[in-house]
């Protein structure tokens, strides 16, 4: 039996072995307390601050500008909130249509208590308009956040100009950056941002973990008290393996990023150019250029409806993909809110499949996916008469035999 073929990345990563490795003894013997002031809380405190330098390097930052949480979800959570406390008003917050329930969430919550929200549209490309932010800014704003890359469609906003043009009006920056890292390379500095959240387990770290980029002197509130760890802005004892794993994951992603950028959009390519000449009725969602290197949603004219069918009839025949974020209502058959904000009807809006690939996905497995898809989708009902006649292959295991 062929082993499983797992291109669903965006949803999160298989730990890498190394990773696996450096975590080790922190799971073991190495158990200190890094806040102990004995041998053994000196140890953790040294695998922490090292694993710290490690994830500041992968985009830029001072070390003593990264805040480790528990979580992409909770970075985003103290960016935003903990931004709107300290400035000691309701203040508003600015925003796009298309952001992860991380952000979207976190604005609602605000809002109850008087937050004002802005979400700026997006194009059919799933970019934000300058123009849509600078009529945004023209009024008094709190915190500007907007996402590096889509975790739906893959698009990459141009966060360099969008930040340049929020510091020209004094306004602080946020970017969640979670799909983006060690995909794409990331520089603070160069960005402008202020405030750039990240989570481990996208980038074959361990899920649980995640770190808050703070620029030296943005004022920041902590939303969760106690002890005063990571600088009083999260308390609570650091999770030293995991944050070990966060290092050593944002380390091997530093250093393979360029040659793993080029083959995964290779890689991509080649799937959308087989996947749209064999199923002509097939759409690619998100910029055509501008968007993450390995990934790729697409959609079935006509079978909009059929994708749950689909994602099962591939499941069972060893193929992990998804419609859309892992965390979204997609699941239950509901239109994709980012489809819907990039100006999709409630039908097309409902038919998103996206792959993600990843470090160790190899031509072979794309190969058997190319021969798996098609024998998957002439299961479905409707859009009969758009398929091409497809390729004759030997039989695939499981339902497609
Ligand atoms: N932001 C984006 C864009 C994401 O895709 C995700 C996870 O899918 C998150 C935030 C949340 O990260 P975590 O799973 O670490 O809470």
């Amino acid at each position: 039996m062929n082993p499983r073929i797992y291109f669903d990345h965006s949803a999160t990563t298989p730990l890498d072995p190394r990773v696996l490795a450096a975590m080790g003894p922190f799971l073991g013997g190495a158990f200190g307390n890094p806040s102990s002031l004995h041998h053994e809380g000196r140890i953790a405190r040294e695998a922490v601050e090292t694993a710290r330098a490690q994830v500041a390097s992968l985009i830029g930052a001072d070390p003593d500008e990264i805040i480790f949480t528990a979580s992409g979800t909770e970075a985003d959570n103290l960016a935003l909130i903990g931004a709107v406390r300290a400035s000691g008003r309701p203040g508003h917050i600015v925003t796009t249509s298309i952001e992860h329930a991380a952000i979207l969430e976190t604005c609602r919550f605000l809002a109850e208590s008087g937050t004002k929200i802005t979400h700026l549209p997006v194009d059919a490309d799933g970019l934000v308009e300058h123009k849509s932010l600078l009529r945004a800014l023209q009024s008094n704003v709190t915190l500007v956040s907007i996402m590096a890359a889509n975790n739906v469609v893959g698009t990459l906003q141009p966060i360099e100009e969008l930040a340049h043009l929020t510091k020209l009006h004094g306004v602080l920056f946020h970017t969640d950056a979670v799909q983006a890292a060690g995909k794409i390379p990331l520089d603070v500095n160069r960005l402008h941002v202020d405030l750039l959240s990240l989570s481990a387990h996208k980038l074959h770290g361990p899920k649980g973990v995640g770190a808050l980029y703070v620029r030296k002197g943005v004022r920041l509130s902590p939303i969760v008290f106690g002890g005063g760890q990571e600088r009083g802005l999260r308390s609570a004892t650091e999770n030293v393996a995991g944050i070990v794993g966060f290092g050593a994951a944002a380390a091997i992603a530093r250093e393979e990023l360029a040659g793993e950028a080029t083959r995964l959009a290779q890689f991509r390519e080649r799937i959308a150019r087989e996947l749209t000449r064999a199923l002509p009725h097939s759409y690619l969602f998100g910029h055509p250029v501008q968007r993450l290197p390995g990934h790729l949603s697409f959609g079935l004219h006509g079978q909009e409806r059929e994708v749950g069918k689909l994602l099962a009839t591939l499941d069972a025949a060893g193929v992990a993909i998804s419609a859309g974020s892992a965390c979204s209502a997609n699941h239950s058959g509901e239109p994709s809110g980012v489809l819907l904000a990039m100006g999709y009807d409630d039908e097309g809006a409902r038919g998103l499949l996206r792959l993600s690939l990843g470090r160790f996905n190899t031509q072979q497995e794309a190969d058997r996916f190319l021969e798996i898809l098609p024998r998957a989708v002439a299961t479905l009902n409707g859009a009969a008469t758009h398929q091409q006649p497809l390729r004759s292959i030997d039989a695939v295991p499981g339902v497609l035999a």
